[in-house]
């Protein structure tokens, strides 16, 4: 069989920092769990977390294209479509942004950073009611663009696509340096997922490397039935691409908030618990996903009576914060 580092060398890739480290969480400790964080987040300010994992591969599949206008989709506070279109601006390739925009407040957050990114580009912005059309929009605008004569590739929510998955393999490669650097060994991986992306290329990946750990993944935009349909579809792509056979041995089980349901972030005195754990172990979350990740873990490790070492990876996207500093000073 052969190894994921030589499947992934075939695959080409830009230099994105793909090192984090990991440190214990005493905080969360107990007598009989030891909790660690993997600090994503410090892979980068707007270019963070498992998304410029997943950048790796689909800027240089984007460019092997000759891809010259990227259709982002994505919320008005998409860490994705904030991040792609910094690296699209490096290349020289036109971002242009779909986004879903709810609310009509004055820019805040990831969209004034949108906004002001794009330069003279404006973001197409579209209601609640018409996000249903969103993929139609996409693709006539695309056509359009070709009729002009502009290559134009549509990027869907959260880079969901083969080009990106690749990318995002290189998170269980490196929690496996993690442990060699550490001597110690990660009995559970806790992931958030918000289109299943990075979470499925955690588990396929620790199971081609035959490492034991059990995956928790917490679910805040999926169904559990879709999220098990779609680990098998990236699993066929995977064994296509390193050219193996056998089924892996996947060890994972995927669970719902206890708390606040649904993708939102978080309220109240959930918010506020965000900013207890940066002031007790300096580690700031995001309210739509590591800062629920922190929050629903130690409660599902102690409902599922686990042991050990327990791993939680802060998946990044912290400049999403500057959208709640009112939430945040009241
Ligand atoms: C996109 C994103 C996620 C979710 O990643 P998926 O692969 O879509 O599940 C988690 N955390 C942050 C900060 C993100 O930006």
């Amino acid at each position: 069989m052969i190894s994921l580092e030589a499947s992934l060398s075939q695959i080409p890739q830009e230099d994105y920092p793909k090192h984090s480290r990991v440190h214990a969480i005493p905080f969360l400790s107990d007598e009989k769990r030891n909790f660690f964080i993997k600090r994503e987040d410090e892979l980068g300010f707007f270019t963070s977390g498992s998304k410029i994992r997943k950048w790796r591969t689909l800027i240089p599949a984007l460019i092997q294209e000759r891809v010259e206008t990227a259709i982002l989709i994505g919320s008005c506070q998409s860490n994705n479509v904030l991040g792609l279109t910094l690296l699209l601006k490096e290349k020289g390739i036109k971002p242009l942004p779909i986004l879903l925009l709810p609310y009509d407040h004055p820019p805040q957050g990831n969209r004034l950073f949108i906004e002001l990114s794009l330069g003279e580009t404006k973001p197409i912005y579209l209601k609640r009611a018409e996000w249903s059309n969103v993929d139609v929009i996409a693709k006539s605008l695309q056509e359009k663009l070709a009729d002009e004569g502009v290559k134009a590739a549509i990027i869907p929510e959260g880079s969901y696509m083969e080009d990106a998955f690749y990318g995002a393999l290189t998170l269980a490669l490196d929690i496996l340096q993690n442990e060699k650097d550490h001597g110690i060994h990660f009995d559970h991986i806790f992931i958030d997922a918000g289109t299943g992306l990075q979470a499925a290329a955690l588990i396929l990946g620790l199971g081609f490397l035959n490492h034991k750990a059990r995956v928790s993944v917490l679910l805040l935009h999926e169904d559990k039935e879709r999220f098990k349909n779609e680990l098998a579809r990236w699993e066929a792509v995977l064994q296509k691409k390193a050219g193996i056979k056998k089924k892996l041995t996947l060890n994972f089980h995927t669970f719902f908030p206890k708390g606040q349901r649904g993708f939102k972030p978080l309220e109240g005195k959930r918010l506020k618990n965000i900013v207890h754990f940066a002031s007790q172990t300096g580690v700031w979350t995001d309210p739509l996903y590591s800062g629920r990740l922190i929050q629903e873990a130690p409660l599902e490790a102690q409902e599922e009576g686990m042991q050990g070492n327990v791993l939680l990876v802060h998946t990044g996207g912290l400049s999403s914060l500057f959208g709640f500093q009112d939430a945040l000073n009241s």
